[in-house]
Parts: C-alpha cells; structure tokens; sequence
C-alpha cells in the first residue's frame, strides 16, 4: 500500500514556523534589553557629563576667587612704600622685618602660604615663608609671564611634590616706570580641589603625569605628608595626596583599564558592591601644559542596579511571553499539520486507487511493479505477474446493464483481494483486466495462485438483482520475471501474451508465458 510517514509534515510545518519565530523573538527580547540598557545608560552619560561640566566650572571659579584674594591682597602690600624702598634696595634684612608680622596675618587671614622678593632679574632676594632659601634664580613661567607683560600673572604651578599652588606675581615698579623687581604670593589650591569633591556623590582623585615629577623628591614629599607613596601603582600617573584621601584598593583596577584604554565613558568600575562611572577632567598648569587630571568618581550603584533589575525583568517576562506564545504555535501547528496529512493521505488515495474497485490504478500497478523490479535486484527473489480478464463481459454488460457490470467487477476485485496474500498487489489495468503482482513467487506458486482464483471465480455466484445469479469465468495469463522479462513492461508483456493464449485456446484457464522471442510474438 502507499505509505505516508505520519507526522512528518507536523514536524517540518512546526520547524518552519517555529524556528523563525524563535529566531524573531530572540532578536526582539535581546532589542528590547539593549534599549533599555542604552536608555539608562544615556541617563548615567547625562549626569556624567552635568558633573564634569558642574566640576569644571567650580574648579575655575574657585581658582578664579582665589587669585581675586591673592590680587586684592597683593594691591595692599603695592601700598607700602617702605616695602618699596626696601625692593629697591634690595635690602633682605628690611624685607624680612617688614614682611615676618605680614606674612603670618596673610596666613591667617587668606591662607596664603607662599611670599617671595625677587629683584629686576629674577633672583630671589628673600623667601619670607622660608628665610633660608634665596638668591637664586626664579624661572617658574607665573614670574617670567609677569616679566614679560609687566603685569600681574596668576596661575596654577606644580610643584616637585605632586602639589599644585596657585600664584600671583607682580612686578613692582619706581615713579618713573623703572622696574624694582617682583613681589609673589601664592597659596595651596586644597580648598579648590576639596569644593569640586564635594560634587554630589562623587569620589575625587587628582592625578598627575609622572614626567613633571622626579620619583625621589614626591616619594620623600608623600612620606612628610604621612601618606604611603606607590610610584607603580598607576602606570603613568600618580595619584596626589594633596587635599583627598588615598585612592581605595578596589578602585585601582577600574582606575587602570579606564586610563589605559582611555575610554572612561561608559565605563563603570563594580566593586563588588559599588559601581563608579568615572569622569576625566584635565588640569592644566599656568604654561597650558596638560599636567595631570582630576578623576570623578561618580558613584552610578544605584543606576546599574536597576539596569540590572530591569534587564533581568524584561528577560523574564519576554521569555515566558516568547513560550507562551512558542506552545501555542507548536499546538496550532500540531492541529494543522494532522489536518493537512489527513488531507493529503485522501489525496494520494484518490490519486492512485480506482473509484469503482477500489483496487490500485493502472499509474499505481507500474510504481508498484517497478519497486518490485528494484527490490528484485537486491534481493534476487522472483516475481510473478497475473493478468485476469473477465469472459465475454460484453455480454454481461449487454445482458444486465452496465450497473450490474460494475457490481460484478466490484465483487471480482474484492475476490481477488481476498485471496490475495498480504504482500500481492492487486491492481485495475484497465477495463475488466486487473494485474496481480506476486513478489517472491515462481512460476509454479503463480501458477498455483491463479488456477486458485480462476476456481473461485468460477464458484462464485455474482448476485446481479434479487433471484438473479450469475456465473462469470475468467482468464488469467501467468508470466514470472527471468531474463527475458526483467522489466515492468516486459513482465507485462508476457502475462498479456499467456493471457490472449488462454483466450485463444478456449477461455476459464490459466495460462503460463512462454520466454518471448525478439519478433514480440508468443512463441
Ligand atoms: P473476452 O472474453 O474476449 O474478454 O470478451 P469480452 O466481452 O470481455 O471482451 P473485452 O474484454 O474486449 O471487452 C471488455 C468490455 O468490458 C468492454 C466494456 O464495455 C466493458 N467494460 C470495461 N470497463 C467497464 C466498466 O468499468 N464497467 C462495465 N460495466 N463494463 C466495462
Ligand atoms: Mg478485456
Ligand atoms: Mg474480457
């Protein structure tokens, strides 16, 4: 019989479907999760970018108010014509014993840490916060940019320690315009970088490029601070103690990769339990060179928190939607594809089987026949063919009616079946003829088989209407696969062949082929 290997076209039906729909809701959960990560990650860029700009304009005002008060300060001191004279004359003594009571009240009162006399040339003539140190030559450029303008210069100097001053140099100059030399003030910007730590939640860290300091110097700098130097610890830079704590341990790592990649945005450093953007802000010193910059630690835990708790919610909900949605198909699918192999085993039915009969169709007699041939060749057993064809059934069609002439090939086609075994293949060639395939058999079992059913046929009462009983006979050609018919058609051949003999020789007979000859004719 046709076979269709049952729920195969589910399986295929739910592989086409379901693997795309898989695919697409993959693709839309993991967009549904980047959107949400790219929207709040644009919210942690958006407070980034407020702090750095909020850290750089009070680092900037900061300075700025600074170097008011040095200025203001500064004016003061330029009052004094005793302080003049004493320049002028570049009297060190005078300086120091006018300056000591002054100093000390700056001090108090600004701050101001840093107080120099220098003369026309820039040698220093005292340092009154460190009487000892003078006589050389002051090249820092806040005096050489004051020199050259002949104006007050302020700015922002490092220092050998990692520290970073402000100063304020003005030249002092006589009546008659002739220069006396330059008066300096200068204070620690602690306050300034303590403001800008102050920033919200962040963490702030200054660091400075290792090529402006020398090693010894800022280690020996670090240890009088009562800080513990680590030179290594950042690569290029080191962190100044100045005016904010160490760096923590869990922070160097972070702190490491964003300076190495260079790539702070969108980078967050987790600790374990903390998660940190960081912010660069570069420092810039009084020549504009690029010394160091400040880091803002911007603490974002809060934020990647619930990045993380969304991102675990929309994959959740998006999967259990995605299988919801997945086993409803697969059921749908399920549903459809035993409907469509419902359909398309009626259809290969009605394709190959006969209406009347119900017996397989001269197309189907040749498939069959054909896979007998191949199998054959495999198997190297025989096959038998008979071919059957009612006796004079013109004259039952013309004696009965036609009706009554199906209802006798009707009743024919299920003796046949009935006496068929399990594996003979019973097919309508057309006509009244029918073919019956025998695989495994030789010419002796066919030969057995049909005189079998030419009896049974010959018994067997067709009932034609009430108390009308018929007796029809048939012929049957026998032929069985050897050299000479060892094909469909020539097997065919060879039963139609013993077929028209029986025929011939009187008809209610089997006959068996005789090998053809290659003229086509029954020997
Ligand atoms: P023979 O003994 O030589 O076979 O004589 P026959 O009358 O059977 O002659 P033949 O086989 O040539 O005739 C076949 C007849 O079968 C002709 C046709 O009217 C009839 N027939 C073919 N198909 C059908 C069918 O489906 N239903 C009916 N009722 N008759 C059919
Ligand atoms: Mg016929
Ligand atoms: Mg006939």
């Amino acid at each position: 019989m046709f076979s269709i290997e049952r729920g195969k076209e589910t399986i295929r039906l739910r592989w086409w479907f379901l693997l795309p729909l898989a695919v697409v809701l993959l693709i839309t959960v993991s967009l549904l999760v980047l959107t949400i990560h790219r929207h709040a990650s644009e919210d942690i860029e958006r407070n980034a970018e407020q702090a750095s700009m909020l850290a750089e304009h009070l680092y900037q005002e900061e300075i700025d108010a600074s170097a008011d008060m040095l200025g203001a300060a500064m004016e003061v001191l330029a009052t004094d014509s005793r302080l003049r004279q004493a320049l002028a004359n570049r009297d060190r003594k005078q300086l120091l014993s006018l300056s000591t009571a002054l100093f000390s009240e700056l001090k108090k009162k600004y701050s101001i840490t840093h107080f120099y006399y220098t003369d026309s040339n820039r040698v220093n003539i005292l340092r009154v916060h460190q009487p000892d140190r003078f006589g050389d030559v002051i090249d820092r450029v806040t005096t050489l940019k004051a020199e050259q303008s002949r104006q007050t210069a302020y700015g922002v100097e490092l220092g050998p320690l990692g520290t970073f001053t402000l100063r304020l140099v003005m030249p002092w100059t006589a009546a008659d315009g002739k220069l006396l030399g330059f008066v300096e003030l200068g204070m620690e910007i602690d306050h300034v970088l303590r403001t800008v730590q102050h920033i919200g939640t962040a963490k702030t860290y200054v660091l400075i490029n290792k090529q402006f300091l020398d090693r010894k110097e800022w280690e020996a700098g670090m240890r009088m601070m009562g800080r513990l130097p680590d030179w290594e610890q950042l690569g290029e830079v080191v962190v100044n103690n100045q005016a904010t704590e160490d760096l923590p341990k869990n922070l160097v790592g972070g702190l490491q990769k964003s300076l190495r990649t260079e790539r702070e945005t969108k980078q967050y450093m987790e600790t374990g339990t903390a998660a940190y953007r960081a912010v660069f802000l570069p420092l810039k010193d009084a020549a504009g060179r690029n010394v160091g910059r400040m880091v803002l630690m911007l603490d974002v835990s809060a934020q990647v928190q619930e990045i993380d708790a969304l991102t675990r919610e929309s994959i959740l909900v998006g999967g259990i939607a995605s299988l919801i949605l997945l086993g409803f198909f697969c059921w749908l699918l399920g549903k459809v594809g035993r409907r469509l192999e419902e359909d398309q085993h009626l259809l290969r039915d009605l394709a190959s089987r006969d209406g009347l009969t119900g017996l397989l169709n001269h197309r189907m007699y040749y498939l069959r026949l054909d896979e007998e041939f191949i199998r054959r060749h495999r198997v190297g057993t025989q096959i038998s063919l008979l071919l059957l064809d009612i006796d004079h059934f013109k004259h039952v069609n013309d004696s009965y009616g036609h009706l009554a002439g199906d209802k006798v090939l009707k009743t024919l086609s299920e003796l046949v079946l009935h006496s068929c075994r399990a594996l003979d293949v019973a097919c309508r060639y057309g006509g009244e003829e029918i073919t019956i395939i025998l695989p495994e058999t030789d010419v002796a079992g066919a030969l057995e088989i049909a005189e079998r059913l030419r009896k049974t046929v010959e018994m067997h009462p067709f009932k034609l209407g009430e108390n009308k009983d018929a007796h029809i006979t048939v012929s049957i050609g026998v032929a069985t696969s050897s050299d000479l018919a060892s094909s469909s058609k020539e097997l065919t051949d060879s039963a139609d062949h013993a077929l028209y003999r029986a025929k011939e020789l009187g008809r209610n007979r089997v006959e068996c082929a005789q090998p053809i000859p290659a003229s086509g004719k029954p020997e």
